[in-house]
């Protein structure tokens, strides 16, 4: 059985672009209809000869319909249930949020082994504002930049590392 990653952070943090860079694929997002396909997408990855599903969650712009916000609030829910191991993405340059300390929260009791991915860092793996991450009690702030490729194969031998 292939490891399953999945990905989970709040809006805009830059998951769907983490997905694409992990399973090189540029177009599995873009199909996306608005309230149609809020949900998880699976895409397969590869690290060396080694394989694995990740799943991109939700996180798209917040909607008014509090229905379709608890609908994605499900299927994170399903995916966390699903996967081997949580990649918990935050946004150095928006710094750690109330949403992030209570996604914190919930992956917490949800007991999986987590990650912490700390994207939009191209440039800064030695910046001091990577600090204030710890405070999430996910252990060791990953940075990464998905957008360029930066961080990410060590943050995936990390995940990877007991399969
Ligand atoms: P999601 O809502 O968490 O899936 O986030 P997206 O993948 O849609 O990205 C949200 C925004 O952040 C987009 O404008 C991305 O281009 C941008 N973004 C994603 N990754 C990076 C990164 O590594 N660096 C920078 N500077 N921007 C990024
Ligand atoms: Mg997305």
């Amino acid at each position: 059985m292939k490891p399953v990653i999945a990905l989970v952070g709040r809006p805009n943090v830059g998951k769907s672009t983490l997905f694409n860079r992990m399973t090189k694929s540029r177009d599995a997002i873009v199909a996306d209809f608005a309230g149609l396909t809020r949900d998880r997408h699976y895409g397969d990855g590869r690290l060396g000869n080694r394989e694995f599903i990740v799943i991109d969650t939700g996180g798209f712009e917040p909607d008014s319909s509090t229905g379709i916000v608890k609908e994605m609030a499900k299927q994170t829910r399903q995916a966390v249930a699903e996967a081997d191991a949580v990649v918990f993405v935050v946004d150095v340059r928006t710094g750690l949020s109330g949403q992030d300390q209570d996604i914190a929260r919930y992956l917490r009791q949800a007991n999986k082994r987590t990650f912490l991915a700390v994207n939009k860092a191209e440039g800064m793996s030695d910046s001091p504002l990577l600090a204030e991450f710890h405070e999430l009690g996910m252990g060791e702030p990953h940075p990464i930049s998905a957008a360029h490729g930066q961080g990410i194969r060590s943050l995936l031998e990390a995940v990877l590392e007991p399969f």
